[in-house]
């Protein structure tokens, strides 16, 4: 005990929330994650970094002082009293937005029609701004779309740069568009038209040549 603890420290509040329509006590001053890891529920199905993704704690939050429903990430909020969670199902396995979009990069010359053959979707945006408020990371996702559609794939790639992948953008958009995918094609065909970096090319060299291992 330090000096500044007190006696009753150490004993943590319990409050009520409910997850998945079930009931749970759960100590406060956590994250939703943390709580239900302390509760014994590490794994809400398609919860929790522990199943090695980040991004997939995506969740649907309604506080008891607010009558919205929100978008959000369960490692980022903070358990509430009263507060009601929903971890989404994983998008079914055949929604036209979760099409395996297979692809070469090719160059920068190429990389707009490349994009519009690999994403036609793309092009069907509605502006409906539904996937820029799914956001949990406060990414202007629509805008991506936009510059993407443009053929501004640098500028789309940038704006990406916090993405998790949780695809609470796709699961809201009506076109069943994959924003979160069309972002990644935007800065892998960015990032193969750039040199690379010789720190970075000396290694991948080693690698290949059998000259380093790597440690897990
Ligand atoms: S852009 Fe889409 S996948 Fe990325 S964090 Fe935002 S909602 Fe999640
Ligand atoms: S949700 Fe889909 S249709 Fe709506 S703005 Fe986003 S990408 Fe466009």
């Amino acid at each position: 005990m330090t000096n500044t603890d007190t006696p009753n420290s150490h004993i943590e509040t319990s409050i009520e929330i409910t997850v998945n329509g079930i009931r749970l006590s759960v100590s406060a001053n956590h994250s939703l994650i943390q709580a239900l890891w302390k509760t014994g529920h590490p794994n809400f199905k398609s919860a929790s970094c522990l199943e090695g993704v980040c991004g997939s704690c995506r969740i649907m939050v309604k506080y008891s002082n607010q009558p919205e429903v929100d978008m959000a990430l369960a490692c980022q909020s903070q358990v509430e009293s009263g507060m009601q969670v929903v971890f989404p199902q994983y998008l079914e396995k055949e929604s036209p937005a979760l099409l395996n979009h297979r692809y070469q990069l090719q160059s920068s010359v190429e990389s707009e029609q490349q994009l519009k053959a690999v994403f036609p979707e793309a092009a069907h945006c509605r502006h409906c701004h539904g996937c820029t408020v799914a956001c949990p990371k406060g990414i202007d996702v629509e805008q991506g779309i936009t510059l993407a559609n443009e053929g501004k794939l640098g500028a789309a790639g940038e704006l990406f740069i916090n993405c998790v992948m949780c695809d609470l953008c796709t699961t809201s958009c009506p076109e069943n568009i994959a924003p979160n995918y069309v972002a990644l094609f935007a800065r892998r065909t960015t990032a193969v038209n750039q040199p690379t970096p010789p720190n970075l090319a000396n290694r991948l060299q080693a690698l290949q040549r059998g000259e380093l291992t790597i440690k897990y």
